[in-house]
């Protein structure tokens, strides 16, 4: 019986775990620090409180056949690709026949002073619900103190992350206000972003869309800005050659992302945590390791550049590997991967979103609505139709 380690259970190590667990040949070890999986493309919800995080997270153990699989929840240490082995920060090492690293991606801050130490990030559960408590306790401090530094909320980088928190903190905004004693209208949402125009893989259309309701909102957005430097309550930013200064309580970091450190300390050739992978996943050295999700980059050969890492891009590759892993157990040879893009939907709030499907510009309601059924469709591939009934998006929030 050949042993599968899977490490990660996102939507790359979960989708994987699915399709895996259909073989009858195997024995499969999920390894994640985290007893549930969560939904990454939903974070900013929870960061801007607008969902608990109850709605974004199911238990690992709901996917897991006990049958055919074993979960452990730990930390993964480093991988040794030669020995075949994992160290895991608790547990004893784990020996693996074949290997899936699905370990997901972290906050990349591009050595810029202070990001870490004073700014928020947004990666995971913990970090989103520490971004809510924290805009609740500055909402609380503006009551007693009237200084309008709490009510500033900055969110760095204005990529798809940074626009789908300043939508959410949009929707949020009755709600602080009500916690700071204020009018909606006196709490300041800023997004400063360092090149010239925002999500430049739209078209014009598209991204004036976007403009025009960050407009509506009065959210301040700040483009040509780039960030040098955060200081405890303070962003420092270039605008027209001059440094300029803006106080805000409340700073949150979202200027990309990077794969898992783990990569980089394992020895793999990285750039910022992803690894240049083969054309049927496997590591460029070892044909019995598969690197999927964002710690991976496949190569766009239309678009000369790797594919941007994305929910939907995890979930094929996680069934790809699983099915050339069973392809492998029988002496058979691999696939290559290619990428069937959905379209990508970005959402600006809970009703407003833009993108495209297929290669259809949308935008408005019909495109909030393709997002929810593009995410359900996701649930259901990773945690199966109970997971769709209980967490699926059906409606708006109230
Ligand atoms: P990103 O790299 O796409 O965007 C980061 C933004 O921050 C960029 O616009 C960049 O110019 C800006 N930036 C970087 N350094 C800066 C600085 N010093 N000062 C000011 N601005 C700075 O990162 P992301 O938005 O976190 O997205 C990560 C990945 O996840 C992407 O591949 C994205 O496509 C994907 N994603 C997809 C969705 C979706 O499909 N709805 C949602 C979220 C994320």
């Amino acid at each position: 019986m050949k042993e599968v380690a899977i490490l990660g259970a996102g939507y790359a190590g979960l989708r994987t775990l699915r399709e895996l667990q259909k073989q009858d040949n195997l024995h499969i070890t999920l390894v994640d620090r985290n007893d549930y999986h969560y939904e990454a493309t939903d974070l900013h919800e929870v960061a801007a409180g607008n969902q608990p995080k109850e709605k974004i997270i199911y238990p690992i153990d709901d996917v897991v056949d006990e049958k055919i699989t074993t979960f452990i929840q730990d930390e993964v240490v480093t991988i040794n690709s030669e020995q075949q082995t994992v160290e895991l920060k608790e547990n004893e090492l784990l020996h693996y026949d074949y290997l899936v690293v699905a370990l997901g991606f972290e906050t990349e801050t591009f050595g810029i002073p202070g990001a870490e130490e004073n700014a928020l990030e947004m990666v995971n559960v913990k970090t989103a619900e520490k971004v809510y408590e924290h805009i609740q306790a500055m909402m609380k401090k503006y009551k007693e103190t009237k200084d309008k530094k709490y009510l500033r909320l900055v969110v760095c980088g204005a990529g798809f992350t940074g626009i789908e928190l300043v939508g959410a903190l949009h929707d949020g905004l009755d709600r602080y206000a009500k916690m700071a004693d204020v009018d909606p209208s006196e709490i300041e949402i800023y997004c400063i972003e360092a090149m010239s125009s925002i999500l430049p893989q739209f078209d014009d259309n598209l991204t004036q869309y976007c403009l025009d309701h960050l407009n509506e909102w009065d959210i301040h957005l700040l483009t040509s800005s780039p960030i040098k430097e955060i200081k405890p309550e303070r962003v420092i930013y270039s605008n027209e050659e001059t440094d300029k200064e803006l106080e805000a309580a409340t700073i949150i970091w979202t200027t990309g992302v990077s794969g898992s450190h783990v990569i980089g300390e394992s020895g793999f050739n990285e750039k910022r945590g992803r690894v240049m992978v083969n054309d049927d996943l496997t590591s460029p050295n070892y044909n019995n390791i598969y690197i999927i999700g964002d710690v991976s980059a496949v190569m766009d050969k239309e678009g000369n550049r790797p594919y941007p890492t994305t929910g939907q891009i995890s979930l094929q590759m996680g069934e790809h590997a699983a099915k050339n892993i069973a392809h492998q157990t029988k002496g058979e040879a691999t696939e290559t991967f290619t990428f069937n893009s959905l379209g990508s939907v970005a959402s600006i709030g809970n009703t407003h979103a833009f993108g495209y499907v297929g290669s259809t510009g949308v935008k408005g309601y019909p495109a909030s609505f393709m997002k929810k059924m593009i995410m359900n469709r996701s649930l259901l591939k990773t945690g199966g139709l109970k997971e769709v009934m209980a967490k699926g998006r059906f409606d708006l929030y109230h």
